[in-house]
């Protein structure tokens, strides 16, 4: 006896039909004798279509407070639909949204984070039989605005409720039966992975596989929840995200992932003196636009270049903020580049192995990938590239770290 969270994502809850497969498998674990809390995304496609009614109806200048509470609509219907099927089956069952949990964020529409969840009216159903379903991607403020938790937040919306219970572990149904060594939808030859540790997770996820949400990988290490990725159309065995053991530190490279939601920002030819960069990253950071790789090339004749990445989305931010930015800072241009994508490869044996960089570095050069700028964190490299050659960067590092076979 057991108290499981399970999510069930988008593909999974995508029609009235899958979403009776959902409930079979619910009832499933139920009858086992387990209590079960169920925390579903809204139906495949639906978040995206919201938000881009959001933007025509307000002509691309939504209130984020509105665009919360429109995007978040989606889950209210999968678990609503949800719980009247478990009814019908003969099954106590009830839908509860964020802000009838207590899911407490804080108030960065979009991208809020989970400050508090009151388990008591979750637990108060649960020790009544009742299997609770709840709405994930949303919560609350303290001045009962709706909020959502940036794109894939059901996972984040899961752990965190697995976490708040201190259920025995969480398990995240998806399209695909685990977390494989790269996206399986990008390279036939991935390999799922029995196990990953949270922090190898972690970075793959920050790295843009969105399997999981990056905050869910992040709470699960935090409190210690482990969490299986499942698939919801076969009963295979999934991947589990634990703590590091002994044995992983045999894999040099775990995963392969790339992220195409990124631009290059290049602010050319600025004064190299103390203050300029903050000058440059406090206004973006002021409107919360998260900044990843940075270079400045070396210092010539008193100037230098500085080049970041953000996500694409905030492209038009940034533009604007730049219009009076680049001036105060006597930056003679700022250049855009849309069509760029960072690939990563990922691994604990990294921190023991030397030239892991040179292999991925030599491999891309074989196929004359062009690296435009390197970051690496003692477990991760990453390299921003031409977004065309996106998948043949999985391929050729997917190859020369010969991921597809397992190591003994
Ligand atoms: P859900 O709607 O269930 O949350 P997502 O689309 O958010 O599903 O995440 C599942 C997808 O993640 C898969 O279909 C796959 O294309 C992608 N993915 C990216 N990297 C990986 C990886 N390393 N292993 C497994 N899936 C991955
Ligand atoms: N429905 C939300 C999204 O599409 C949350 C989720 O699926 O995790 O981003
Ligand atoms: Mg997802």
């Amino acid at each position: 006896m057991a108290l499981i969270v399970q999510k069930y994502g988008g593909t999974s809850v995508a029609d009235l039909g899958r979403i009776r497969n959902v409930a079979k498998r619910v009832a499933k674990t139920r009858d086992a004798g387990n209590d079960v809390v169920v925390v579903l995304s809204a139906m495949a496609g639906e978040t995206d279509r919201l938000i881009r009614l959001a933007h025509e109806a307000s002509l691309n200048t939504p209130s984020l407070r509105e665009y919360d509470a429109l995007i978040s609509t989606g889950e209210q219907v999968t678990v609503s639909i949800l719980a009247m099927v478990l009814n019908a089956m003969g099954y106590r069952a009830m839908s509860l949204l964020g802000f009838q949990v207590r899911i407490m964020t804080d108030n960065a529409h979009s991208m809020a984070r989970i400050m508090n969840i009151d388990t008591g009216v979750v637990t108060n159903a649960l020790s009544e039989g009742t299997i609770v379903i709840v709405a994930g991607f949303q919560g609350v403020d303290e001045n009962s605005n709706i909020t959502t938790l940036g794109r894939g937040g059901s996972d984040t919306s899961a752990v965190a409720i697995a976490a708040a219970l201190k259920a025995d572990w969480c398990d995240i149904y998806t399209d695909v039966d685990g977390v494989y060594t790269t996206d399986p939808n990008v390279y036939k030859k991935a390999r799922k992975l029995k196990k990953i540790s949270y922090e190898e997770m972690l970075e793959l996820a920050s790295a843009g596989a969105k399997v999981l949400q990056h905050r869910a990988v992040e709470l699960a290490s935090n409190f210690r929840v482990p969490v299986y990725v499942k698939s919801s159309f076969n009963d295979d065995e999934g991947t589990l995200v634990t703590v590091e053991d002994s044995d992983m530190e045999k894999e040099v490279v775990s995963g392969v992932t790339c992220d195409k939601n990124q631009a290059k920002v290049m602010v050319v030819h600025v004064p190299d003196k103390p203050g300029i960069a903050a000058k440059l990253f406090t206004p973006l950071s002021d409107r919360g636009i998260i900044v990843d790789m940075i270079i400045q090339n070396a210092s010539y004749e008193g100037f230098a270049d500085l080049t970041f990445t953000v996500s694409k989305k905030d492209v038009p931010q940034v533009r604007e903020i730049f219009d009076t930015v680049a001036r105060e800072t006597q930056a003679s241009r700022v250049e855009f580049d849309e069509n760029i994508s960072k690939i990563s490869i990922v691994g604990i044996g990294m921190k023991s192995h030397a030239g892991v960089a040179s292999r991925m570095f030599s491999a891309l050069a074989r196929d004359g990938i062009n690296i435009m700028m390197i970051s690496t964190s003692e477990i991760k490299i990453s390299c921003v590239i031409e977004e065309k050659y996106t998948e043949l960067a999985v391929r050729v590092l997917h190859d020369a770290f010969k991921l597809e076979k397992e190591r003994k």
